[in-house]
């Protein structure tokens, strides 16, 4: 489980997160979404210890996550992944060796490399294009080398920000479809901040809408799409979704 207390960040002047609160269940899909600036992916990387932040705390499974340097905090940080928008690809490096990367960082037997990385690849079906560089491929293949990367380490807690709006809609929805596979098989809980309403409706067992640094609702998907809150209709009228 992810248990963030009376979290607070901010930036200068700026309070980006307000004394937030949120419990998220192990093995969940869950969806974050809110205006743009509303702290969303200020929150995943707190999460992910990518971001110092002033006040409060973020425990998973019970260990204390932050952006510290020593052995607890840096085996704590490997218990998370993240997926990003731009995919962050190393381009000099082909698919292989972009997915055996954290392994290789944190000194991994070669074997033991090999067996991993390629039942990575072989779960987001790219086996064909094992030796391919990332120039060469589609965003959607692309978004896929990451999630294999990001899944090496055997997180506990996949985090992806915004991973399908650089892609297509059919394609977003096969990257969707693959998440939703990869944590019925696996159990990781998964956190997706999207843009879109629907993305969260489709594949998030939980939710929550941010507005300026706080959780205006959050709870199971279809009761809060039953129960249609103030935050929700502001965002359906707000936008496409
Ligand atoms: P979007 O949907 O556009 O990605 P977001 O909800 O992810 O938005 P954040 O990136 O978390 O929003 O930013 C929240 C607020 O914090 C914004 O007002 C942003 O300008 C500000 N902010 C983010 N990073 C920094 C930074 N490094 N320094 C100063 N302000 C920042
Ligand atoms: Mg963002």
């Amino acid at each position: 489980m992810i248990q963030i207390e009376n979290l607070s960040k901010r930036y200068g002047e700026l309070e980006v997160l307000n004394t937030m609160s949120l419990h998220i269940q192990k093995g969940s899909i869950f969806g974050i979404i809110g205006q743009s600036g509303a702290g969303k992916s200020t929150l995943l990387r707190c999460i992910n210890g990518l971001e110092t932040f002033d006040s409060g705390r973020i425990l998973v499974d019970g260990i204390q996550i932050s952006t510290g340097n020593d052995r607890q905090a840096r085996e704590a940080r490997r218990e998370i992944g993240m997926v990003f928008q731009n995919f962050s690809l190393l381009d000099r490096l082909n698919v292989y060796d972009n997915v055996a990367f954290p392994m290789k960082s944190w000194g991994y037997k070669k074997k033991e490399i090999d067996e991993r990385v390629r039942e990575l690849i072989g779960l987001v079906d790219l086996n064909d294009k094992i030796s391919a560089f990332p120039p060469y491929l589609s965003g959607g293949q692309k978004q896929r080398v990451a999630i294999a990367r990001a899944l090496t380490m055997q997180p506990k807690v996949l985090l992806c920000d915004e991973a399908t709006s650089a892609l297509d809609p059919r394609t977003a929805e096969s990257i969707l479809n693959l998440l939703k596979e990869i944590n019925e098989k696996t159990g990781i809980t998964i956190i997706v901040v999207a843009h879109q309403l629907s993305v969260i409706r489709n594949i998030c067992t939980h939710m929550a809408i941010l507005e300026d640094g706080h959780l205006a609702c959050h709870g199971a998907t279809t009761e809060i799409f039953m129960q249609a809150p103030a935050a929700l209709r502001r965002l359906q009228g707000n936008r496409e979704n």
